[in-house]
């Protein structure tokens, strides 16, 4: 038994101890483009069809034991299946090994390259997306073929799941019920999978090297989701301590969620509007429950990545105007589909873009693929009559991108207008502040939206030229790096120049030391993940707004980010010494 201390990143508080499992272990090796001696034909024939056998008992048996609440997913399953039985893929991969000699691997990566051709020829989005399907039942199959058997994670025990990475489809496709906290290999601080942790509440460390080559399934590991560490089979002191901090954390939770339906209200009088960001409407009610007013940022992105077709207008409809009564009075702030990058849409797979992350992601995408973005745009305005609802477009670029889809919003409403369909006129429209262009433009840009919010994940990924989900660069991820601080105090000034309001939905909303330097600069609302929310407004009610700018004026003026952390650390450690133990912070990911 191998007693180890595996270093990563924090990226969603607490504390979990329990029996780790893989979801899966990859063996890149056997990725290659291999090929079989003429007489081992026959051999790695059996062994693919054996392995497509493996894989459909397996889905068999998984679709037997989805719950009926579950019912997307059970779908996706389905949809698996068939193609599974499919003799389309199954043909190609077994005609690849017959006539081109290659492994069986290799054959079923061919043979879904060429399926992708052959969709992506298609007009019909819906068909096109099938690739994605073709490829996820692909891996399953690679993965019998490997011997790495997805993990059976075991039954009545919640345990640790370890994966290389998880795409934020795996996060959502896994019952939550079935795991207390995960830790990956790959991954940075504010990429997609971190933030879904968050959202599901558990204790969550990503980018750990040597995760791979040092955990076995079963071994007994500790997730520190405060300080971003795993155990291995710890010593049973340590085991102890542990178990102490997990219950000291539970109790701090507890005694700050008891005031958090208090107003976020500075000492010195400020108000500040303190809300939620969501990924799937069900948490609306986390939101609530931790003294959320409403929704800053629905990520609506998530219902369509999850599944296997593009959802249809009337089903969005339903979904933002059940969300809007639930919340009212409160406010919705749907964002409008931002796909790409680590979000991808089965389609986008197809296109295979050397580098997403600049590619056609978010409004890009919109402005492309119109039928999409229109029938999305109509549900959105016609939910807004039944509650209070805001319209955002994620990663502007500047004010020719802004009119375009502004026009294209334009014409919705009117065809809605023609067609007498009720829906609020005066819905506001926002944008998100993400990009160095639109930092540059914002005085242009708020004179013709009616809020900002800023997008700090991507604000940081593209001022510094750093991969949000890259372990390899993380700790040159600088929240507070000056040219990040003085581009959200310019958006920040140039909003309340044009008079608009001005909000921060990334993740530096809810980091314990930068909140102050956003709240220096005066910023009017900010929104996180619902498990964020109490210690949040617990720190606003405790800190002034003087104290606040005078850090900021420290910030603004340091040459580095140390410098600033330097100064923030100090600073917030005298004022909140036993509460700060307990927050999770991007800082701690530089040192
Ligand atoms: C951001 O970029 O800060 C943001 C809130 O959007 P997302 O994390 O979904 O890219
Ligand atoms: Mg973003």
């Amino acid at each position: 038994m191998i007693r180890q201390i595996l270093h990563g990143i924090a990226v969603s508080a607490g504390i979990a101890i329990g029996r780790a499992y893989f979801l899966a272990r990859q063996d890149e090796k056997a990725m290659v483009r291999r090929k079989i001696p003429v007489d081992g034909v026959e051999q790695e024939i059996t062994r693919l069809m054996r392995a497509l056998e493996s894989t459909r008992r397996e889905m068999e048996e998984t679709a037997r034991r989805i719950p009926p609440e579950l019912k997307d997913q059970a779908g996706i399953i389905a949809a698996h299946l068939m193609i599974c039985r499919d003799p389309k893929l199954v043909q190609t991969a077994l005609n690849h090994v017959r006539e081109r000699h290659f492994s069986a691997e290799w054959a079923l990566r061919e043979a879904v390259a060429d399926i992708a051709r052959a969709f992506s020829l298609i007009d019909d989005v819906y068909i096109r997306e099938r690739v994605q399907d073709v490829r996820a039942v692909a891996d399953r199959v690679t993965g019998h073929l490997q011997g790495r058997v997805a993990a059976r994670l075991p039954e009545g025990e919640a345990c640790i799941l370890l994966a290389r990475d998880l795409t934020p489809a795996d996060t959502l496709e896994l019952s939550p019920k079935r795991f207390c906290s995960f830790a990956t290999e790959e991954g940075g601080r504010t990429a997609h999978t971190g933030i879904l942790a968050r959202s599901l509440q558990i204790p969550a460390v990503v980018g750990v090297s040597g995760l791979e080559e040092s955990v076995s399934d079963g071994d007994l590991v500790v997730v520190d989701g405060l300080k971003g560490l795993l155990l291995v089979n710890p010593e049973q002191k340590i085991l102890a301590a542990y178990e102490a901090m997990q219950h000291s954390f539970t109790a701090f939770q507890e005694q700050i969620r008891l005031r958090s339906s208090l107003p976020a209200e500075m000492p010195d009088g400020v108000r500040i509007a303190v809300r939620g960001n969501i990924e799937t409407p069900d948490e609306a009610e986390a939101v609530t429950a931790a003294g959320g007013e409403g929704i800053g940022l629905y990520r609506t992105e998530f219902g369509f990545i999850s599944r296997t077709s593009v959802p249809k207008e009337e089903e969005l409809y339903e979904e933002y105007a059940a969300l809007a009564s639930k919340m009212a009075p409160h406010k919705v702030t749907l964002r409008t589909l931002d796909v790409g990058a680590d979000k991808m849409l089965w389609a986008q797979r197809a296109l295979e873009e050397a580098n997403p992350a600049l590619g056609l992601r978010a409004i890009r995408y919109c402005l492309r693929h119109q039928d999409i973005f229109r029938s999305q745009l109509r549900a959105i305005l016609r939910a807004s009559v039944h509650g209070s609802i805001a319209l955002m477009f994620p990663m502007i670029s500047g004010l020719r991108e802004l009119r375009q889809a502004k026009a294209v919003l334009n014409e919705v409403k009117q065809e809605l207008e023609t067609s007498l369909v009720p829906f609020d006129r005066n819905t506001p429209l926002g944008i998100m502040i993400e990009l160095p262009s639109a930092v540059m433009t914002a005085d242009a840009l708020a004179r013709e939206v009616d809020f900002f919010s800023i997008g700090t994940n991507d604000l940081i990924q593209y001022s510094l030229g750093i991969d949000r989900g890259n372990r390899h660069v993380s700790h040159l991820y600088q929240p507070l790096h000056p040219a990040v601080v003085r581009s959200i105090k310019h958006v920040a000034d140039m909003a309340h120049k044009e008079g608009i309001p001005v909000s921060v939905c990334g993740e530096m909303a809810s980091d314990p030391y930068c909140l102050p330097i956003l709240l220096g600069m005066g910023i009017d609302e900010v929104s996180m993940a619902p498990q964020a929310i109490p210690g949040i407004k617990h720190i606003i009610r405790n800190i002034d707004l003087d104290e606040c700018r005078e850090l900021l004026y420290q910030a603004h003026s340091a040459a580095t980010s140390e410098t600033v952390n330097r100064i923030l650390k100090q600073a917030l450690s005298r004022r909140f010494p036993r509460e700060l133990p307990f927050y999770v912070s991007m800082l701690d990911a530089e040192e």
